[in-house]
């Protein structure tokens, strides 16, 4: 099998239809295909062929999309950075690379010595019309995890796990003629570049923003025609809270959520302001969406079912596999997963059996196949035998009016082996109020219920947004 660049086929099939805007600034497929091959001469002059690597330290912009597909056409790899990342974080992950050099853009460039200037890469260049069919294994990117445990990994994601990743989200979603897809994920995340490609090779565009912004998205959504978007909880959080009452129009179609833990009465929050939001369960390894509740059938209650194509098992820490309703360890298999990890065969082993991916998470299916996140296995809190998982102590502590945002953490302790512990940031600053513990017994068991709170000013979580659960329980230690 082999397959042209989706941007060169977008410009032979429909030339001037719109595939990307950016900055005010926007692209039919043509001016993209054109723009592309600009890129594909830059990056051959610079002596780039194919199986070569190319580093990339940017947040969202036009160049990075003109890019990546170059590379695609070349056949090269593209090792997206997190920008957040400091100077002496960095380099480990550049080694790890061995990139032919790395592209920054602007004042990024300071945190990498050597690198070449992203924005006027292809500047100079004459289009080359040269494009190398992908094959479904040729590695297109490599994606470091966000690390919240252990040192990054790097995920070797192909073509074909790409265009499979593609095919199962519309297989799910239903096809809708030229999506525009909100882009505020960064691109330097999978959910970021699985937007990026599904949005190409479904002939849409892709609405793209140099990061996330309330106000903004929703006037992206109010006033750009967007249909699609993905959000994290958070963002999602945020964006309702901006919109007050204003009616969502009816261009818009759906936006995913996941990323993390997703409160379903976040999720009903959002339906009752008009706008369907679906849970998703994803991860880098598997190339973003695993599972994702259908626009017809969801409660917001599960992550829905695998997108065609895919499997999910639970199993026992012995490697059983369970039936409905039972808690395990969550296995993925199909197209989506991962070549394995950069220079790591033996870490690739352990994580990929007989071609399962192991997710280190745990949650159940019910009877109709159906998903529910449990928490990741690190996470989860054994009280006396009891298995906790913070993610719901956290939705219960989020209801309450006065709290902004709870995290939830286990600490040793020496007559339950280990409690939970509760982080609560209250709106406006405000101080704890008493009323938290009994807040938590109305609706969770004793034993869920955390041995202390504590006041946080707000969460710590990472460049991704995700939690930093071992910053809280170092906290929660020393205090
Ligand atoms: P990453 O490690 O950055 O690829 O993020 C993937 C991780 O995010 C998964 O392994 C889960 O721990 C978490 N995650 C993703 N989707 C969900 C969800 N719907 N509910 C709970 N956790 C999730
Ligand atoms: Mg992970
Ligand atoms: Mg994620």
């Amino acid at each position: 099998m082999q397959w042209t660049c989706p941007i060169r086929v977008g410009a032979e099939r429909h030339p001037e239809s719109q595939a990307l805007t950016f900055g005010g600034r926007r692209w039919t497929y043509r001016e993209l295909d054109e723009g592309v091959g600009r890129w594909v001469a830059a990056l051959q002059s610079r002596g780039v062929k194919a199986g070569d690597r190319v580093g990339l330290l940017a947040t969202s912009h036009a160049a990075v999309v003109h890019l990546f597909f170059a590379l695609g056409r070349l056949g090269g790899v593209l090792a997206p950075l997190n920008a957040r990342l400091t100077r002496a974080e960095l380099q480990p992950l550049v080694e790890d690379v061995a990139p032919r050099f790395t592209l920054a853009l602007g004042a990024l460039a300071e945190r990498l010595p050597g690198a070449v200037p992203l924005e006027s890469f292809a500047d100079a260049a004459r289009a080359s019309p040269d494009s190398t069919p992908l094959e479904p294994n040729t590695p297109r990117v490599i994606l470091f995890t966000s690390g919240t445990t252990g040192r990054p990994k790097g995920a070797v994601l192909t073509e074909g796990n790409f265009r499979a990743s593609a095919r199962g989200s519309e297989g799910n979603l239903g096809a809708h003629p030229g999506p525009r897809w909100l882009g505020t994920l960064p691109l330097f995340h999978v959910g970021g570049l699985a937007m990026l490609t599904r949005t190409a090779y479904d002939g849409g565009c892709l609405v793209l923003r140099e990061r996330f912004e309330a106000e903004d998205t929703n006037r992206a959504i109010d006033e750009e025609g967007v249909t699609h978007a993905s959000f994290v909880a958070t963002t999602l959080e945020r964006v309702l809270e901006a919109r007050k009452d204003r009616r969502v129009p009816s261009t818009f179609r759906l936006a995913l959520i996941g990323g993390g833990p997703v409160p379903a009465p976040l999720l009903a929050r959002a339906r009752a302001a008009g706008i369907l939001a679906l849970q998703t369960y994803g991860l880098t390894e598997a190339c973003s969406q695993v599972t994702t509740e259908h626009p017809e059938e969801s409660d917001g209650r599960t992550a829905g079912r695998p997108l065609p194509g895919m499997e999910v098992r639970i199993v026992s820490p012995e490697g059983e596999a369970l039936g409905p309703g039972r808690e395990g360890d969550i296995e993925v298999r199909g197209p989506t997963v991962m070549a394995g990890y950069l220079n790591r065969p033996e870490a690739t082993r352990e994580t990929v059996r007989d071609g399962w991916l192991r997710t280190k998470d745990m949650g159940m299916l019910d009877e109709r196949g159906r998903l529910t996140v449990l928490s990741r296995r690190t996470d989860l809190i054994v009280r006396g035998g009891e298995n906790i998982y913070p993610a719901e102590l956290e939705a219960v502590l989020a209801s309450h009016p006065a709290v902004q945002e709870a995290a939830v953490v286990g600490v040793p302790d020496a007559r339950w082996g280990e409690v939970p512990v509760a982080f609560v940031a209250m709106r406006g600053g405000a101080s704890l109020p008493e009323d938290l513990g009994a807040w938590c017994r109305e609706s969770l068991a004793g034993f869920k219920v955390p041995a202390r709170f504590l006041s946080i000013e707000a969460l710590p979580r990472n460049a991704m947004g995700k939690l930093e659960r071992t910053v809280l329980r170092q906290r929660a230690l020393s205090t």
